[in-house]
């Protein structure tokens, strides 16, 4: 071979360089132990295996940015020179700090090799390297030596010459910088790319990283106007984000790179880290400990989401009822406006169902905002990552399966974290599998209803880990098949602690929760629409059941039972004023005011007298039951029973003060009013239901009921799970119409025995079955197909899960059968 070969030599100073140099070629240099002794390049020449090589020791420098001379010199000889292969001399027993420059050497690109120098201080104080997984994580080829006894320097050379003959196998890693200042990266580049001002020798990546890194030398080397434009933005951009330089953030990312690599790798016996960050992770990644501090982590976010979220979450319910209230309000009271109906029950329902949550889920968020800034989330993401690394999934996986026993839409938000497709892609596709908060409101409708106290809460962690098992289940299967691949090896970035700044914490809640409400202000808004029509339409004119007539019923029952309370009242029979005073109130009607209409009424006084007596009784007894919930005494101790005699001795004085009329308002409260309000709900309920049944709904529920009987289910699942495809909390509304019951506290008493009624437990428990696997809400397939950038990773989700739900259910209600 009649070429040389040159090999630079690089590394901090003091890392060893000059005495391999000398070692190699015989010269003497000066070997000194202080920085700076070698400024200029120098280089000689030695045979190695029978090639000639050229050997420049460079000047020793801890980065390559444009501060310094050293830095400079060997920075553009590097760029300049373009030696055959790189060996960057490392300080193993300094390894961090050492392996700063040795990232920086990798981003350049050119053919590397690290020697592991002083490796026999390294052995004496006690540390031991993982190479061979450190090679991997780092992609480089890496030599252990120690220079100034020429040993492991024949292997260097060997591993050098090797990467010379073929420069394209040794790729080194690239360094991820974390989504922000990766997009502002891709910007920069894609304009140096643009105004074609790449000059030869550089990559467009290493310019824009080093460009918003604020370095002098590729500005001048760059020098067009546009792209210091967009150099500006971005700086701007980051500096908002971070409340820091970039190029202290980028510095920062490169020692988190770092550290992750080297916590999986290297392992001292002695206890030699003291820094504070070190001291937290003694405790926060132990091996013991840890988990439970982080699963304690976890649940004080989820906490933190849905106790505080409670309160805004009702607020903005009780706007858009009032909204809904408001809209109402324009048409004239009990019209069956088509626009109203959309307005109030399509739009303003369904979007503000999905906008309600908007609290809760910027909560979460900040939650997990706070963890991930922190630098804890990294922390966390390396504790789980043995056990994810046994579905085939990489640590960070963790974190958005997590994130989907809230809601899998900011679950699969969540996966942008994980860098290697597949594994995001695996995630994705497995997220719904974990029990979401909506899916909560089923098992809660259904656990109670069907089985007795003592099994209702195995039950429903049993649903919550078939969701896991299958989750599991279902990545392995997909990293073995569609997504099957060699998981790259990954480093778990770990960035020093620090004190999240509000402004970053806020553009990352922000962000988040924007896309968010984009999506109710689309997608939801849409399939809102969509479901509302196929929920009213077609409308039914001619009923089944004379609801009119019925209605008429019930309210003539009641003027019987008004004639009642009259009589108590001690006035007489058919006394028209005292119906027209209490009868507007039952049928929940304004009018004007109805006493005024009977002042002309001899009996005026009397039925004044039973009105005041009403409106008291109603008032004791709230003022008097709210003061018993609240006391803390138990029922039966001595403050119960003294609250007690002090409630009856009030009742007593009222009810002396005008017994008849006491009697009568008792008699109207307890009796006449809450029976027809029952019948009257019972009547809507039930017209309502057979208006849905009749809707394209309920028709495509009849449809689908001969494929979901071997299920166990009947058309009225059948149409309620049509309902959960929109949103699973929809199911118990749906469940709640079809089965004619009001949806208030007492109504869900009623579903459920009714439902009980209707369903055997097998039946319930497949029904969970089902609303557990099978296709997840409109919202999840959305998001799926939005960041997996295509309809097919959705289309996949949605067919699989249900294909899935249906034969697992299938067998389950099937063999259960035959054993039952
Ligand atoms: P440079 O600044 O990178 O050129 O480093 P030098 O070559 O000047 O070395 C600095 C000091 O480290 C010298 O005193 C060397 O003798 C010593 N040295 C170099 N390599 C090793 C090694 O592998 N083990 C030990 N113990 N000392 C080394
Ligand atoms: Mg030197």
């Amino acid at each position: 071979m009649s070429k040389t070969i040159t090999i630079a030599l690089a590394g901090n100073p003091n890392a060893g360089k000059t005495t391999i140099f000398n070692e190699l070629t015989g010269l003497r240099q000066n070997v000194g132990n202080y920085p700076g002794v070698t400024v200029e390049k120098i280089t000689g020449r030695c045979r190695h295996d029978g090639v000639e090589v050229e050997l420049i020791d460079l000047p020793g420098t801890y980065g390559l940015t444009a501060y310094s001379v050293e830095e400079r010199t060997t920075r553009r000889f590097l760029v300049d020179q373009r030696p055959d292969v790189v060996v960057g001399v490392v300080d193993a027993s300094n390894l961090e700090r050492n392996l700063y420059l040795a990232t920086q050497l990798m981003e350049l690109g050119e053919p590397l090799v690290l020697a592991f120098n002083m490796s026999d201080v390294a052995q004496s104080r006690g540390i031991e390297f993982d190479l061979p997984q450190l090679s991997t994580l780092l992609g480089v080829l890496i030599v252990q030596t120690v220079g100034n006894r020429g040993e492991g320097l024949g292997e260097m050379m060997d591993a050098a010459l090797a990467v010379a003959r073929s420069p394209q196998s040794a790729s080194s890693r690239q360094i991820k910088y974390g989504r922000e200042i990766e997009e502002e990266i891709v910007k920069v580049a894609t304009i140096l790319d643009a105004e074609s001002s790449v000059p030869a020798g550089y990559s467009a990546r290493w310019l824009a990283l080093k460009l918003l890194e604020n370095d002098s030398e590729v500005r001048e080397l760059v020098g067009a106007h546009e792209v210091d434009k967009q150099v500006e933005a971005s700086v701007r951009h980051l500096r908002t984000i971070f409340g820091d330089l970039p190029e202290l953030v980028i510095a920062g990312r490169r020692y988190a790179f770092i550290s992750g690599a080297c916590q999986e790798t290297v392992r001292s016996t002695v206890e030699a880290r003291h820094t504070l960050s070190d001291r937290i992770d003694t405790v926060l990644t132990h091996s013991l400990a840890g988990v439970p501090i982080f699963l304690g982590m976890m649940y004080l976010v989820f906490y933190m989401t849905f106790t505080l979220g409670e309160y805004p979450m009702g607020w903005l319910e009780q706007l858009f009822a009032w909204t809904g209230g408001v809209i109402s309000g324009f048409w004239p009271v009990g019209s069956d406006s088509i626009l109203r109906s959309l307005l109030v029950d399509g739009i303003i329902g369904g979007v503000g169902g999905v906008v309600s949550f908007l609290p809760n889920i910027m909560l979460l968020f900040l939650g997990i905002s706070l963890l991930e800034d922190s630098g804890y989330m990294a922390r966390a993401a390396f504790l789980m990552d043995r056990l994810m690394h046994h579905i085939g999934l990489h640590g960070k996986s963790f974190v958005p399966m997590l994130i989907g026993f809230g809601c899998s839409v900011p679950a699969i938000l969540a996966t942008r974290t994980l860098e290697s497709r597949r594994d995001r892609l695996t995630t994705m596709l497995v997220v719904p599998l974990m029990s979401c908060g909506a899916r909560l409101t089923i098992y809660a409708l259904i656990i109670p209803a069907f089985f007795p106290r003592h099994w209702q809460a195995p039950m429903l962690w049993l649903i919550y880990l078939i969701g896991i098992v299958l989750a599991v289940v279902l990545a392995k299967l997909l990293r073995a098949t569609i997504l099957r691949g060699e998981a790259p090896p990954f480093v778990i970035e770990l960035p020093l602690y620090r004190l999240p700044t509000m402004r970053s914490l806020a553009v990352h809640m922000w962000d988040r929760s924007w896309m968010y409400l984009r999506k109710a202000g689309t997608v939801i808004l849409v399939i809102s629409i969509l479901m509302w029509a196929m929920t009213s339409f077609p409308r039914k004119t001619t009923f089944d059941r004379n609801y009119e007539a019925e209605l008429a019923g019930s309210r003539a029952e009641m003027i019987v039972g008004l004639d009642q309370v009259g009589r108590t009242l001690g006035l007489p029979d058919g006394s028209d004023s005292f119906v027209r005073a209490v009868v507007p109130e039952c049928l929940l009607v304004p009018t004007t005011s109805p006493a005024d209409e009977s002042k002309d009424d001899p009996q005026y006084a009397r039925i004044s007298a039973f009105l005041q007596a009403r409106d008291s009784l109603a008032a004791l007894r709230s003022r008097w039951d709210a003061s018993l919930a609240e006391t803390s005494a138990r029922p039966g101790s001595v403050e119960h029973v003294a609250l007690e005699h002090a409630r009856s001795q009030a009742l007593d004085r009222l009810a002396a003060a005008d017994g008849p009329a006491f009697a009568a308002a008792e008699l109207y409260l307890d009796d006449v009013r809450p029976a027809y309000e029952r019948q009257t709900r019972a009547i809507g309920d039930a017209l309502r239901a057979e208006e849905l049944a009749y809707t394209v709904a309920g028709r495509i529920g009849h449809g689908i009921e001969p494929a979901i009987r071997p299920l166990g289910f009947d058309w009225r699942i059948g149409t309620a799970l049509i309902g959960a495809f929109a949103a699973k909390e929809v199911f118990v509304a749906q469940m709640g119409i079809l089965f004619a019951v009001s949806d208030d506290g007492s109504g869900s008493e009623a579903l459920r025995a009714r439902l009980s009624h209707a369903y055997s437990p097998l039946q319930a428990f497949c029904l969970m079955l089902f609303c557990l696997i099978s296709a997840p809400c409109v919202a999840t397939i959305a998001c799926t197909w939005k960041e997996s950038g295509s309809f097919k990773w959705a289309a996949l989700q949605l067919l699989g899960l249900t294909v899935l739900a249906y034969v697992l259910t299938l067998a389950v209600y099937q063999i259960a059968g035959l054993v039952i």
